[in-house]
């Protein structure tokens, strides 16, 4: 049995408690503990304090922003009240999909939004327990000088492995991050970095508080899928998320905009260049394969996550094409 290492708890009852306990050395936010405990029983992490938000109300509330035309969501919203909710569903069933695709039930009534967006990068190299890893002698993220990733790499490859964040950013959203420092909102894509140890703009000291997303100005189709061995628990080993902005409602619509974001191939996930999609038809088949096409073309895939690189992104490929085409049909 794994164990986990001796730590204090903090339990703060408000923001300002909230920021005040973060700010002392050793200190690590819990939100869920998902994520969190799992790598402490690999020690991965070994913080002195656990910073729970649990008790922090301020950080849990689903709310329409009227004059921004935007949904606010709180970072200690766990992902089961998200994909349970009605008016999110309305305007962003891909968000909804990509929180009722993590993990499980138990799993998404602990998870949080927040939780979602600063989870650590996943290697097949350093997710493993410590008595596993020192018979490869650890790696760059965890007790090594190595990478057995990219063997000649001199950083970490790690993937971002969060089924929300691809379909946030395909949505627009903005983070709003506070801490000793103040607040600023930013937007989620310039978030991540491609350091797969330090993978987030986080500050120190430093909480996402918020989730901000924008309402559709127009005519707009959005779609997330992921690709995992098992139906469920499982982290994806492949994800795809877009948003499209079209001319009109009906199956002869034109593609106005398009952001597809591809999750799981290294830190950072990564937003392909679309401009060959505008102005083609959403519905043809011509399209479709298109997408497919870009998703192949720029999705490079390492060995970092289980399943042979080559082969996950010939099935970029393939969910490109479906996603889409599930995506027209379903209009
Ligand atoms: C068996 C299993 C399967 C899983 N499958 C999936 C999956 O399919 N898809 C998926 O996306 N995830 C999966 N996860 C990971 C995890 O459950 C989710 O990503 C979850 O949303 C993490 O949220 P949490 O609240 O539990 O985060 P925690 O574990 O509490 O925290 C995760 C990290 O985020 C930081 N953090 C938390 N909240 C904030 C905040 N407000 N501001 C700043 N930093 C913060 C913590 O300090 C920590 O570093 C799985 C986990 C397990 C154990
Ligand atoms: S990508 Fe390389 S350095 Fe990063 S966790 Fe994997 S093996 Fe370690």
């Amino acid at each position: 049995m794994l164990r986990l290492p001796i730590f204090q708890t903090k339990t703060p009852t408000n923001l300002e408690e909230l920021l005040s306990a973060m700010s002392e050395s050793g200190a690590r936010l819990i939100a869920g503990g998902t994520d969190l405990l799992p790598n402490l029983k690999h020690r991965l992490d070994t913080p002195e304090t656990l910073v729970s938000i649990d008790r922090v109300e301020e950080l849990r509330h689903i709310t329409w922003d009227e004059d921004a035309r935007a949904l606010r969501i709180g970072a200690g919203v766990t992902l089961a009240d998200i994909a349970a909710d009605n008016e999110v569903g309305e305007h962003f069933p891909s968000l909804v999909k990509a929180a009722s695709l993590v993990a499980s039930p138990l799993i998404r009534n602990m998870a949080t939004l927040g939780g979602n967006i600063n989870l650590d990068t996943r290697c097949r190299y350093v997710n493993q327990s410590e008595f596993w890893r020192s018979a490869i002698g650890g790696c760059l993220k965890s007790e090594g000088d190595v990478c057995h990733v990219v063997p000649k790499g001199r950083s970490c490859a790690a993937a971002m492995s969060s089924d929300c964040v691809p379909v946030l950013i395909s949505l627009g959203a903005t983070l709003i991050q506070v801490g000793p420092q103040g607040r600023r909102e930013l937007a989620l894509v310039d978030y991540y970095s491609s350091d797969g140890i330090e993978h987030t703009q986080k500050l120190v000291g430093e909480i996402t508080t918020e989730v901000q997303i924008p309402l559709p100005a127009g005519e707009s189709a959005a779609h997330y899928s992921k690709w995992t061995v098992r139906k469920s628990i499982d982290f994806p080993l492949l994800s795809i998320a877009m948003n499209f902005t079209l001319s009109s409602q009906g199956a002869d619509a034109v593609i106005e905009e398009a952001i597809i974001c591809l999750g799981v191939l290294a830190a950072k996930p990564k937003v392909l260049r679309t401009d060959k999609l505008v102005g083609l038809r959403f519905g043809d088949e011509v399209t479709a394969s298109l997408v497919g096409e870009l998703c192949f073309k720029h999705g490079k895939t390492l060995e970092n996550v289980p399943y042979e690189a080559d082969y996950r992104r010939s099935m970029l490929r393939v969910f490109g094409r479906r996603a889409i085409r599930q995506l027209a049909d379903s209009r």
